[in-house]
């Protein structure tokens, strides 16, 4: 008779998804501690915890191997691990008993295009390590934890404002923001309703000095202030703004503060016509928010202007570029029944200029990072 091993039990998985983001409006305020009003979409990261085994395993759908690791150290393991690790190194300097695991990732937002991609990862992560280790982090720790990640272990001077909305966003709503208080109030954005859709178009225009220039405006915003002698730009208001230009005198930071006062203003407008159901109100607001990003904090680039271009003379109520700038993705409000055609006449001017033909797709605000069953 052989003697019968009894069944192992299968290792208990959690999985989290968390979205990742457009950023309807705001750009380049959140680390000036002013306002933004991004959106989840329906697209996001997932996040598969499995407890037991030896070490930290990370792997990811998106990457070939695995990266397996026991100690904490960000600069033994290729960069895309340590958004998944770094949470687990955090916890663990922070004298949590993370136990051994495995964490498997697969997201379906393309990898650095200016949708947050990395916020989507790091928030599944820190969402279903949450649940699997029953840490009780509240919405300010998962927050806090989140961006330490990109900022500390990761190293990205990140604004916070990506992986505040791939937490807390609320399906149908953009997420109003205040980055000082980290405060946030949904704010209703029913496209549908109104008959409209938004049209991301991913330019694929490669990045270019995006690190650099990123670090470039954010010191002069600091400077700016340091100038003007109030804590962060949030608190110049747009009533400031003629004042604020006789005292800095340069053109580079006049622009700069231009950009980012008149941009909170843009914001509060925007969450101000929302709220009154008015979206198709919003267009001019977006297309005024690209002209400012185009012509004042100077962080686009030809393909991006010219997709910004095309939208608008095919029918779009307003376009800009989302993200950080400098390359990356554009959004249009568009009325429903006019979107293939824009996207044609996008296509056809990227054709033209000889540039990489774009994707264009619809997005809807989706709901924040949460458990799903597994
Ligand atoms: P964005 O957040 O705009 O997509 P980032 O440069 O901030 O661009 O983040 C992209 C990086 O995040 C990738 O280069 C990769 O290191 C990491 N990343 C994001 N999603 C994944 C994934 N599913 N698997 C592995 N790495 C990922
Ligand atoms: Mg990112």
């Amino acid at each position: 008779m052989t003697a019968q091993s009894s069944p192992q039990p299968a290792p208990a998985s959690t999985r989290a998804l968390a979205p990742g983001r457009v950023n309807l409006i705001g750009e380049h305020t959140d680390y000036n501690d002013g306002f933004v009003l991004p959106f989840a979409l329906g697209l996001g990261c997932t996040a598969t915890v499995v407890l037991g085994g030896e070490g930290w395993v990370a792997t990811s759908a998106q990457q070939d191997g695995e990266v397996a690791t026991t100690t904490c150290a960000p600069s033994a393991v290729p960069g895309w691990a340590t958004y998944v690790l770094g949470p687990i190194w955090l916890l663990a300097d922070r004298g949590v008993d993370v136990p051994p695991m495995r964490i498997h990732v697969d997201s379906n937002v393309p990898l650095g295009a200016g949708l947050s991609s990395s916020a989507a990862l790091v928030c599944s992560v820190v969402t279903a390590l949450d649940e699997a280790l029953s840490l009780g982090l509240g919405a300010e720790e998962s927050l806090a934890l989140s961006r330490a990640v990109e900022n500390d272990v990761v190293g990205a001077p990140t604004g916070g404002m990506d992986q505040l909305v791939s937490l807390r966003a609320v399906e149908g709503h953009a997420l109003f923001c205040d980055m000082r208080s980290l405060e946030t109030s949904p704010v209703p954005f029913d496209l549908e309703a109104a008959g409209l859709a938004m049209v991301v178009i991913d330019t694929r225009a490669p990045h270019r000095h995006v690190d650099g220039e990123y670090a470039e405006r954010r010191a002069g915003c600091e400077e700016a202030a340091r100038v003007l002698g109030v804590p962060a730009l949030r608190d110049v208001g747009a009533d400031d703004l003629d004042t604020a230009m006789e005292r800095l005198g340069e053109d580079r930071l006049q622009r700069y503060v231009r950009h980012v006062v008149t941009e909170n203003d843009r914001v509060l407008a925007t969450v101000d016509l929302l709220r009154g159901g008015d979206v198709a109100a919003i267009g001019p607001l977006l297309t005024a928010s690209h002209a400012s990003m185009r012509d004042d904090f100077a962080i686009s680039v030809p393909e991006v202007d010219a997709a910004v271009d095309a939208l608008l003379e095919a029918g779009a109520l307003g376009a800009r570029m989302t993200g950080g700038g400098f390359g990356g993705c554009v959004i249009g409000l568009l009325p429903r029944a006019g979107v293939e055609h824009a996207i044609e006449v996008v296509t056809q001017r990227f054709g033209d200029g000889g540039w990489q033909e774009p994707t264009g797709f619809l997005v809807t605000p989706g709901p924040g990072a949460h458990v799903v069953p597994d």
